[in-house]
């Protein structure tokens, strides 16, 4: 079985900084990371490379900003009242809040509070960054009829409900 639409996948991955080389996360101490394929569960340019590999593989690839979590934009920068984080306990730098927006829910790291006027940045926190991935490929099944027809996996590593 190789992987393609509607198939679950579990696997392995440690997560780099292509620069600087930083380690950012990795799985590998935990449970493998489990995603519907084809359900936009993972950023592109990851699930691009899985398609078409099988149980056992391994590869490095380093996935450019714009096909992970997207380039930084200034656009996503903006200055707001506090009179807008009514309930928000602490108004603070490094604060994540989330706003609705059209697009549905946002969640947004307060960068600066000066006076009554807030610094909120809506970029992914990995945005910008180039990323390399080693990955080693541990499961694929067939999705359920109802993992399909809800976009993600179920069952452990996956949603849970
Ligand atoms: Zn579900």
């Amino acid at each position: 079985m190789t992987i393609g639409k509607h198939k679950v996948v579990e696997f392995h991955y440690t997560v780099s900084d292509a620069a600087t080389k930083e380690q950012l996360d990795s799985s590998k101490d935990s449970e493998p990371l489990t995603y519907l394929h084809g359900a936009n569960n993972i950023i592109p340019g990851l699930e691009a490379e899985l398609d078409g590999k099988s149980v056992g593989d391994e590869f490095e690839v380093t996935i450019a900003a714009a096909d992970a979590h997207g380039e930084y934009s200034d656009d996503r920068v903006q200055v707001v009242p506090i009179s807008a984080f009514e309930g928000v306990e602490k108004i603070e730098p490094g604060v994540m809040v989330a706003a609705e927006t059209e697009q549905g829910a946002i969640e947004m790291i307060i960068t600066d509070v000066n006076g009554d006027q807030v610094t909120v940045d809506a970029n992914h926190p990995l945005a910008g960054r180039s990323l390399t991935f080693q990955v080693s490929v541990e499961l694929i099944r067939d999705a359920s009829a109802e993992e399909i027809d809800h976009g993600h996996a179920h069952g452990p590593g996956g949603h849970q409900h």
